[in-house]
């Protein structure tokens, strides 16, 4: 198997001087920049419009970093055009061109490394490692997805006597990409590399507040050679542009990564055929999550501490796999807490820039808007241990201090939603099945993880805990492509796990053909 030679890319050490003056020197370049027109690109023309996306920086909200030319359900129509007429010359290339084009995108986002890291942190507030892991995932996604598909061209072969049968793949057509802010290149590479490696075609439109690294992305795949049309570049809002894309009657595939109210619409709207369409459409969703972490008696606490933290407030918690609820074991509650609380209180959020900070702010002032609420809620409704205050830097971006609160119920408000910030919510169990049954009382499954230093325990999770991805005696975010394919079931997702060995079956039709020789 080709794939056996996929190496994972590794991360930038910035304990090493030579790296931070790397970074420093892209975050000047990049600040050199701002004030930009973007343009959206359809069939390779650059297209300008009157309604504009203003991308500012959550870290600095007076900064704007550019203004993005917004879609209209015409031109997402225009650029669905673009891609069926592209589709018939690019789903002939010979597997190993349509690889080569993923391997010199990933090749250049190796060269480009700390200036797509860099406008990862001001377009998203993402820290220097959080941003700098985002592009090792987008180039880890080109290079796996190449090997992968080089794997799925050999026809499988079952002749019998009199016959000669051969099954195989091939491309479905018409890809919409619609992707969230959250990991801006790694996510929106990975559908779109799948989708382009597959022989598929496609329109992508990527979140509002990260369309210019999409830009940086497109212009990329445009620099490798891609031919015209097979990819095109929709910025616009979802709410707008999403149905036209979603109901248009070439569309074969959507391939969605967001909320579980939005993947829902997409699925509902994509089931209803309208005149002129031959396919049921395919829709591959990965949505959200309200991952538990479970903290067994005999759990080493300081391990335990330092994962749920980790895996809580990394990105401000902004991470579908991120842990937002903790279900600890009654004999260990009370010091697991008060370890807790220490860890979060010398927690430092800043500026996504300062390379100091450990998180830095929320997306935008509707999240943060939210998250405010809920707060009050957690305030009103349950204990609070930890209230992270961020003084004067709510003035300045989108922040919201780290907060923990105890005694949540598991029923409550904010025991069942997916916050997506800061908000960690602590449970006490009274036993291991009593902690997996709370753990299992949310309609997702998508990440998990127990600290036990209990084999039997720890295979009950196995067996019980019901995620996509289980993590053992560890952090539950970071899945690295191959080593840990990603993805969940449930409200957590239709379709299989992307970084794995079936993600590309979903953009592919399997083809049986039977010869009387
Ligand atoms: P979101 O609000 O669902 O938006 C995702 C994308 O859908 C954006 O491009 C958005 O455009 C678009 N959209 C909005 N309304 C639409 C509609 N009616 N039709 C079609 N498209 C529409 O999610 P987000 O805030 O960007 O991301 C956070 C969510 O993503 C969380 O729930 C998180 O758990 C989930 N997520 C899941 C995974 C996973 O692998 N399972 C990974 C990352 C994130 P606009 O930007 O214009 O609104």
């Amino acid at each position: 198997f080709a794939a056996h030679q996929f190496k994972n890319e590794p991360l930038t050490d910035f304990s090493r001087g030579q790296a931070r003056d790397d970074m420093r020197r892209a975050l000047q370049d990049v600040q050199a920049q701002f004030g930009q027109d973007y343009p959206l690109v359809i069939n390779g023309k650059a297209t300008t419009t009157r309604g504009n996306i203003v991308v500012r920086n959550p870290s600095k909200k007076s900064q704007t970093l550019g203004t993005v030319n917004a879609a209209t359900p015409d031109l997402a129509a225009q650029a669905i055009d673009s891609a069926k007429r592209a589709w018939p010359q690019w789903r002939k290339l010979p597997v190993g061109h349509r690889a080569e084009y993923l391997e010199l995108m990933a090749a250049e986002m190796r060269n480009r490394r700390f200036e797509l890291a860099a406008w990862m942190v001001y377009e998203c507030g993402k820290p220097w490692k959080e941003a700098d892991g985002d592009v090792a995932e987008a180039i880890d996604f080109c290079m796996y997805y190449a090997l992968a598909m080089r794997d799925l061209t050999h026809a499988l072969t079952c002749d019998y006597p009199g016959e000669e049968n051969q099954t195989y793949y091939r491309s479905r057509g018409v890809t919409v990409v619609i992707a969230p802010w959250n990991f801006p290149l790694a996510i929106l590479t990975g559908m779109v590399a799948a989708a382009l490696v597959t022989g598929n075609t496609v329109v992508m439109k990527p979140a509002e507040q990260s369309s210019i690294i999409a830009l940086k992305l497109f212009n990329i795949a445009r620099d490798s050679g891609l031919p015209t049309g097979v990819l095109n570049y929709l910025p616009g809002n979802g709410e707008e542009v999403g149905p036209a894309l979603v109901r248009h009657p070439d569309v074969e595939i959507i391939a969605f990564t967001g909320s579980r109210a939005v993947g829902l619409e997409i699925n509902r709207l994509a089931a209803e055929p309208v005149p002129g369409q031959v396919s049921v459409k395919r829709v591959i969703a990965e949505m959200g999550g309200k991952n538990a972490i479970i903290v067994d008696n005999d759990a080493d606490l300081d391990d335990a501490v330092q994962g749920v933290v980790q895996s809580a407030f990394g990105y401000a918690g902004q991470k579908c796999s991120a842990c937002s609820r903790v279900i600890v074991l009654s004999e260990v509650h009370d010091i697991f807490l008060e370890r807790l609380k220490a860890a979060c209180e010398s927690l430092v959020v800043g500026p996504a820039e300062d390379p100091g900070c450990d998180f830095g702010p929320v997306i935008d002032q509707e999240a943060q808007t939210r998250l405010h609420d809920y707060i009050a809620i957690g305030k009103e409704e349950c204990q609070t241990i930890v209230a992270g205050d961020v003084g004067k830097l709510a003035k300045e971006g989108f922040f919201v201090g780290p907060h923990v609160f105890a005694n949540v119920e598991p029923e409550s408000r904010l025991g069942q939603t997916e916050l997506f910030g800061p908000v960690l919510s602590v449970m006490k169990a009274r036993h291991l099945e009593h902690a997996l049954q709370v753990a299992n009382s949310t309609p997702y499954s998508l990440t998990g993880g127990i600290y036990s230093r209990s084999p039997k325990n720890l295979q009950r999770a196995r067996e019980e805990f019901q995620v996509g991805n289980l993590y053992l005696n560890r952090g539950i975010t970071g899945a690295i492509v191959q080593r840990h394919p990603f993805g969940g079931y449930r409200m957590s997702g239709i379709g299989t796990k992307a970084g794995g060995p079936d993600y590309l079956l979903q953009f592919l039709l399997p083809v049986s053909i039977c010869e009387n020789t």
